[in-house]
């Protein structure tokens, strides 16, 4: 069993990644982001309830986030492992999640952040918002919305990780290819 949380800001890439490390080491891909955007698209009651924060940037509640991260481990009893993309984001989710893991005799075994900065990361999600119809991704009040959630909320995870010995920082500048191979340089020696 391996776990592996897929870190870093808005835009850093950790879906285009995951694409290729889900395939790559058999592992089940659960993209928080992906199952509220497939809620809100089905205008399901968790759709409803996440609505206006994800339409402004703001991060959804950790009780329902964290109630649906667990549904969703939950779903996939007999995989070999799992990459988390876009959780946890708060401390209160990473303790929850740990929690969580350590029940089923199970662990977060590293944490992989892409690292970029934040000018690169603006242009590379207003170029996205071109096409992805995500209107978090068209507007640049939105997007810096989610860059001071990130730098307030989820930044402080970083330690969290790092007095673990679990947080591994990568260069995510870069071509897709060679930042897939970076990441698996960390996977390969866990
Ligand atoms: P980003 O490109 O900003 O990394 P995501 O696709 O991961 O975007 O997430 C889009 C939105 O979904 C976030 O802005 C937030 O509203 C909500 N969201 C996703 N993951 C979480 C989480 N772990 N906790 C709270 N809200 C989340």
């Amino acid at each position: 069993m391996i776990n592996i949380v897929l870190f870093g800001k808005p835009g850093a890439g950790k879906g285009t990644q995951a694409q290729f490390l889900k395939e790559k080491y058999n592992l089940t891909h659960i993209s928080t982001g992906d199952v509220f955007r497939y809620n809100l698209s089905n205008n399901t009651e968790l759709g409803q309830l996440a609505k206006t924060y994800m339409e402004s940037g703001e991060l959804v509640p950790d009780s329902l986030t964290i109630k649906m991260l667990e549904d969703e481990v939950d779903n996939h009893p007999n995989t070999s492992g799992f990459l988390f993309d876009g959780f946890p984001r708060t401390i209160a989710q990473a303790e929850a999640l740990d929690k969580f893991l350590v029940k089923k005799g199970w662990e977060v075994t590293a944490t992989i952040g892409l690292e970029a900065n934040d000018d690169v990361l603006v242009q590379r999600i207003l170029e996205r918002g071109k096409t992805s119809g995500r209107v978090d991704d068209q507007d640049e009040a939105k997007i810096r919305t989610r860059y001071a959630e990130y730098n307030q909320k989820t930044s402080p995870l970083i330690n969290y990780y790092s007095n673990q010995n679990k947080y591994y920082p990568i260069d995510g500048i870069g071509t897709i290819a060679c930042i897939t191979s970076r990441l698996s340089e960390v996977i390969d020696q866990l």
